[in-house]
């Protein structure tokens, strides 16, 4: 009987499970994903979708064939809300923290929309026929432009340019700010890169998830791309681990005293990092707090016997991904042969705060 209930029970529970799996719009792919891998995926609003941004809570894309901007769900692609756009050509969008803004090809402007109902707040010439995708990087415009394949930072009161750089390829579609770094996208070589705002010049690339990227939209550390042609819009990985760190300290000292070393890491994201230190003898400080990206971490430490040793480091973001190691050769006391060291040895340690000169000389 209990046994009975108990199967009933698994295999009621393995329906659900079933019937869940069914309806779920979304599919993880990969939970602990690298760059560029997609963790999630929901349908698009449809043909003719290509711009995209993030406001914080929901998706927002414009479709140059409906002329509309759709308001979307990110958990599974619902529109929330649509809205008809300002002109018959919507294919960038961006969101300011207040405002949308959103490009027309068919007028070649950028408009500045209410977004409770999408009503023209400002508007401006494009830089070049054909904009394209927008971003915002918390002061300035973005934006794509798919017929000089240019991407223009703008003045968002006037629209004047202030610096542009060539996109790797033509006619790039999409344009993200991840708070440090822009995203293109460009279905030429299907392909998704991380340029350095000062210069234009790529950081790092990977393949798009399908054949036609356009608009791209950042969430943290997530990329949300939509592919005009698989009509889906999909959730990227873009966290990448720390960089080595480095070591900054003396390589040479005295074995009786403490010395300090300086721990220095950065992240790409910008995420705050921990640091694991080992000292080569034996002793190591376990994952530290967390310092801000490229934030110092001072720590000293005192060898209790003569030799060389191998200071090793690493870091890692809040998302667990793990630097290389970095390292660096320490030597207690100097390595060259002092005279009758044995005398200075005992000499040194019977007076340990003499002789301040002679022992930095004699490498104590
Ligand atoms: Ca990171």
């Amino acid at each position: 009987m209990r046994k009975d209930i108990l199967r009933k029970g698994l295999v009621f529970m393995t329906i659900c499970f079933l019937m869940y799996a069914a309806v779920l719009p979304h599919i993880i792919t990969n939970v602990e994903a690298d760059l560029g891998d997609v963790v999630y995926e929901i349908p698009s609003p449809g043909y003719g979708t290509s711009g995209l941004t993030w406001d914080g809570n929901y998706l927002w894309s414009d479709n140059s064939v409906l002329d509309k901007i759709f308001k979307i769900d990110p958990m599974d692609g619902a529109i929330i809300n649509s809205y008809d756009s300002p002109g018959d050509g919507a294919r960038g969008l961006t969101w300011d923290g207040t405002y949308l803004w959103n490009s027309d090809t068919d007028v070649d402007k950028i408009f500045k929309l209410n977004p409770s109902d999408c009503s023209i707040v400002d508007s401006f010439d494009s830089p070049g026929d054909d904009p394209r995708d927008l971003c915002w990087d918390g002061t300035y415009l973005w934006n794509a432009n798919a017929h000089n394949s240019k991407i223009y930072k703008l003045n968002p009161s006037d629209g004047s340019i202030i610096f542009s750089f060539d996109s790797p390829t033509s006619s790039p579609l999409g344009l993200a700010w991840d708070g440090i770094k822009i995203w293109s996208s460009s279905s030429v070589s299907q392909k998704i890169y991380a340029h350095n705002p000062s210069d234009g010049n790529v950081i790092v690339s990977f393949d798009s998830p399908g054949n036609a990227p356009c608009g791209l939209a950042c969430e943290e550390n997530y990329l949300w791309n939509i592919d005009m042609l698989d009509d889906k819009i999909y959730k990227i990985d873009i966290n990448e681990p720390p960089n080595t760190p480095t070591i900054e300290g003396p390589t040479s000292g005295n074995w009786l005293l403490s010395h300090q070393w300086n721990f220095t890491a950065s992240d790409p994201n910008g995420d705050d990092i921990f640091y694991y230190v080992e000292w080569g003898d034996g002793e190591y400080i376990g994952w530290s707090l967390a310092y801000n990206s490229g934030e110092t971490m001072p720590r000293s430490h005192k060898y209790n016997a003569k030799g060389t040793y191998t200071i090793q480091v690493k870091a890692k973001d809040i998302y667990g991904l793990e630097s290389e190691w970095g390292y660096l050769t320490v030597t207690m006391p100097c390595s060259y042969n002092i005279p009758m060291q044995w005398f200075w040895d005992r000499l040194f340690q019977k007076f340990p705060n003499v002789f301040p000169i002679l022992r930095h000389l004699m490498g104590y």
